[in-house]
């Protein structure tokens, strides 16, 4: 490595087919023509038609490095500034395999061709300039099969939901997809004011009136705590029940690949729909909790009062992830119910319907069961001393 030009790395070898008209990509199978997608099982790109495995190519040069937030809010607005706000909207692409009509809408980046099944990714969006590239993948692991044996496991234990529901495999819509996520780490110094209570007891009154109360001395502290944090994850994506996909957590994050377009071929992807700014105060009011409680530690004694308290962020850094979840809508009684298979673990959190006929059966059943039993034992004498 003596001489020559540092320059430009070689370019990557590159399997992915580019569609300039319509600026979509797509995995042509080598041997047969099919469509490679992304396999969870072999980790690898497979060809549904011939068994064709691939090895994933990914960039050796990116790195899931973690960017400093206030300098990445400061370029977005810049750019924003100038090229305008990023509007994702709809847009109709024609698939090169069999010429039908796709449209990605909203924050879709990765899809199907309903009409031959062909993966096609937009894109357009990633490297959009006012836009945030991504910067690690979790690939799924939990491939169809094993998706579908626990949510299988998971309905089968709803008692009382509706028929309609157990035959999520006619009426329900089960799917791969993608998540958009930022993750923050933060430093933190924070400064308080408060009081410590130390609590004590007295013993009062006399004769049948004499008890004990606890009271409490009561000492102002102040003092400084630091606190450290790793990859707190918010979704960036609406449309999915916030709270159930929390549930999912915690994710493996530090596993994340670079990202590479490869490991979303065959499975849905969205990109962000809220920015890293919009999701930074869902993380805060996270930190605040453990802030607090690390104050109150800090305070010690029997009770806290937090008075005052001022954060300085010593660091403050960001990665845009994208984490893998099976999803099932199935819409019931006119309403979508969604539930969520984190695509790593195997762990399954969802909405469920409830039967009301079924409840009422399930209660009639109960009534009539308790009035026997009560019947059946006066009849034997029991209860009863006459
Ligand atoms: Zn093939
Ligand atoms: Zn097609």
């Amino acid at each position: 490595m003596s001489t020559g030009d540092p320059g430009a790395p070689p370019p990557l070898p590159e399997r992915a087919v580019h569609q300039k008209t319509e600026d979509t990509r797509t995995y042509p199978c080598t041997n047969c023509g099919g469509q490679l997608v992304f396999d969870p099982a072999t980790q690898k790109l497979k060809c549904p038609n011939c068994g064709n495995i691939q090895d994933i190519i990914e960039d050796a040069g990116r790195v899931t490095a973690e960017q400093d937030f206030q300098a990445a809010v400061a370029k977005l607005h810049a750019q924003a500034a100038t090229d305008g706000p990023q509007l994702v909207g709809e847009k109709e692409v024609v698939c090169q395999n069999c010429g039908g009509h796709t449209t990605f809408t909203g924050t879709l980046t990765s899809t199907r061709c309903p009409y031959c099944a062909t993966p096609i990714q937009r894109d357009d969006v990633h490297d959009a300039p006012a836009r945030l590239p991504v910067d690690g993948v979790l690939p799924f692991s939990v491939d169809e099969r094993k998706a579908r044996e626990s949510l299988e496991a998971w309905i089968n234990n709803r008692w009382f939901a509706p028929s309609e529901f157990k035959k999520y495999k006619q009426t329900g819509a089960f799917t791969s997809v993608y998540a958009s996520y930022f993750t923050y780490d933060a430093e933190t110094d924070t400064w308080y004011d408060g009081r410590r209570g130390e609590e004590y007891t007295v013993t009062v009154g006399s004769g049948d009136k004499e008890h004990t109360e606890t009271r409490v001395n009561w000492y102002d502290v102040s003092g400084q705590v630091h606190n450290s944090f790793d990859d707190i994850a918010v979704l960036a994506n609406d449309g999915f029940d916030r709270n159930k996909v929390t549930a999912l957590e915690p994710w493996p994050t530090q596993q994340a690949r670079p990202f590479s377009a490869e490991y979303v071929a065959g499975h849905l992807s969205r990109t962000y729909d809220r920015d890293v700014e919009a999701c930074l105060g869902e993380a805060r009011g996270r930190m605040d909790a453990e802030i607090e409680s690390t104050i109150r530690q800090d305070i010690g004694g029997d009770r806290q009062d937090i008075n005052r308290k001022d954060t300085n962020f010593q660091s403050l850094t960001f990665k845009h992830l994208l984490l893998p979840i099976w999803l099932l809508t199935v819409v019931y009684a006119g309403r979508p119910f969604q539930v969520f298979i984190n695509g790593i673990t195997g762990e399954v959190q969802g909405q469920r319907p409830w039967s009301k006929v079924k409840l009422a059966v399930a209660i009639t059943i109960a009534v009539i069961v308790i009035v026997i039993v009560a019947i059946l034992w006066r009849g034997s004498g029991g209860g009863s001393s006459q």
